[in-house]
């Protein structure tokens, strides 16, 4: 076990948190920062969020606080809000109501230390300190019957050593081997959290090639551990899995286009229905760990119009790229052409021919871009009573038809976008004989994309 007390240190603590535990001591109880603040203070990392652990009764925390807003979704924690920001005091952990059983009841001996800003000492029973400096993440006491009281603490070992660049202690890490399927028993939104944090890392593929080694993957990705199995492309080495966690590493740390990236290559390698295969699987496997339906539709669309992108051919038109970007939204034109770009670059050498078209497609998308897309008729300097009055049609769908037909044409000439132009194209139209009007390269009906008829492997 390590000392009770060292020397004084000196840290910032903000002065919300010093104020409420000056509050706790004034009525008497014990109270410490405590967690991720002491471990994050420790290594001159960015303090996350401040928690606080007092020997007062959950009924008696929110009665010191009444002049501050606060709720308490677990019932031994109150989380305060400050200025926006929520502070949590937890009721001390374990039976016996005290520190030293609080901090044994902690994850990892880096998580299981306290502070105490009167004396201004760390207490560090399990040698939290010692294991920061070996860069170590270490179940406290025995890991097995650590990870069998919270089973989320299997893949949190894995989350913490990825975010702080640790590796896992060699019991712990053997307990996370020996226990992986127990994961399944945790709540799917808490594991969901984990995974994006994994994913939000420096190098996501570091946490999930623990995950995969200690079937941890398996049991929470198994779409994704399957992939290992399969080659990326026929006659050479890289597995869809190894192209995969390369991309996720490549790919702009965000939660949509890392979770994006990890997705992508699961209806590898190419066939007919890859696209279908990719998107399908993607949705089961969101929905299982209970991703939120915009978060699904998000990753989907990204994930489909990789599909859109590798369509590009330079003969495509301008109007062509101009429907493209107003069916994908101005907004996600970068992160759709980065996924693209990422993936791209994790190809095996050799096979990246692509790559110079995407440069130039997104060169000319700039361009595009910097002129005021026509969305739609609402966009059209004339409006329905001016098509009226010059076809002397009655209020109704025609009107509506004729307007859609203009700002299409505008598609291929947004140049015309004038009311001089649009008034000469109403005089000259037969409402009976509109055309129909494609949606642009990479075409698709509603979620699911019109498939090649032939095998057409694409890179
Ligand atoms: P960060 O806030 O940077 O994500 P953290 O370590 O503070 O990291 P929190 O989820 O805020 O993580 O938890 C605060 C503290 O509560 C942890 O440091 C740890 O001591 C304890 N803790 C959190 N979750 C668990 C758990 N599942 N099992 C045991 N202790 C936990
Ligand atoms: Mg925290």
């Amino acid at each position: 076990m390590g000392s009770r007390s060292t020397a004084a240190i000196e840290w910032d603590i903000p002065a919300f948190v010093r104020s409420v535990i000056t509050s706790l001591h004034r009525a008497g109880h014990e109270a410490y920062v405590v967690g991720g603040a002491v471990r994050d203070l420790c290594m001159n990392r960015l303090v996350n969020d401040w928690d606080v652990t007092t020997s007062a009764s959950p009924a008696q925390i929110p009665s010191l606080f009444t002049h501050l807003r606060s709720f308490s979704l677990k019932h031994e924690t109150t989380t305060l809000v400050h200025k926006g920001n929520p502070y949590e005091v937890t009721t001390f952990r374990g039976l016996e109501q005290s520190l030293e059983e609080d901090l044994k009841h902690r994850d990892f001996t880096i998580n299981a230390m306290a502070f105490d800003i009167e004396r201004s000492v760390v207490i560090d029973p399990w040698g939290g300190r010692k294991d920061i400096g070996k860069k170590v993440v270490r179940g406290v006491v025995n890991p097995e019957g650590r990870f069998r009281e919270d089973p989320l603490r299997l893949i949190r070992a894995v989350r913490i050593a990825t975010e702080l660049g640790f590796q896992i202690e060699g019991k712990t890490l053997k307990a996370i081997s020996s226990m992986a399927e127990a994961v399944t028993t945790a709540a799917p939104e808490r594991i969901r959290d984990e995974v994006i944090r994994i994913l939000l890392c420096k190098r996501p593929s570091q946490g999930l090639d623990i995950m995969k080694k200690t079937g941890l993957l398996a049991f929470v990705l198994p779409e994704i551990a399957e992939t290992a199995a399969r080659k990326l492309i026929p006659r050479e080495l890289m597995s869809v899995y190894e192209h995969v966690l390369a991309v996720v590493d490549r790919v702009e740390p965000g939660e949509v286009p890392r979770v994006a990236a990890l997705f992508h290559g699961l209806g590898e390698p190419r066939s007919t229905d890859h696209a279908r295969t990719s998107l399908n699987t993607a949705r089961e496997i969101m929905a299982r760990l209970c991703f939120s339906k915009s978060m699904i539709r998000q990753v989907v669309e990204l994930v489909q119009e990789q599909e859109a992108l590798a369509d590009y051919h330079p003969s495509s038109s301008n109007g062509d790229l101009r429907r493209f970007i107003r069916r994908v939204g101005a907004e996600n034109l970068e992160t759709l052409v980065a996924l693209r770009r990422a993936h791209l670059m994790s190809l095996p050498k050799g096979t990246r021919e692509p790559l110079h078209r995407l440069n130039e497609l997104e060169a000319r998308i700039r361009g595009l871009i910097k002129m005021p897309l026509v969305r739609g008729p609402q966009d059209l300097r004339i409006n329905g009573s001016t098509v009226m009055e010059i076809t002397g049609l009655p209020q109704g769908p025609e009107v509506g038809r004729i307007l859609k037909h203009l700002s299409e044409v505008l598609m291929d000439h947004p140049e015309w976008n004038t009311r001089r132009k649009l008034v000469a194209m109403v005089k000259k139209i037969h409402p009976a004989a509109l055309p129909e009007h494609a949606e642009g390269f990479g075409e698709f009906h509603g979620t699911t994309r019109r498939l090649k008829t032939k095998a057409q492997p694409k890179t």
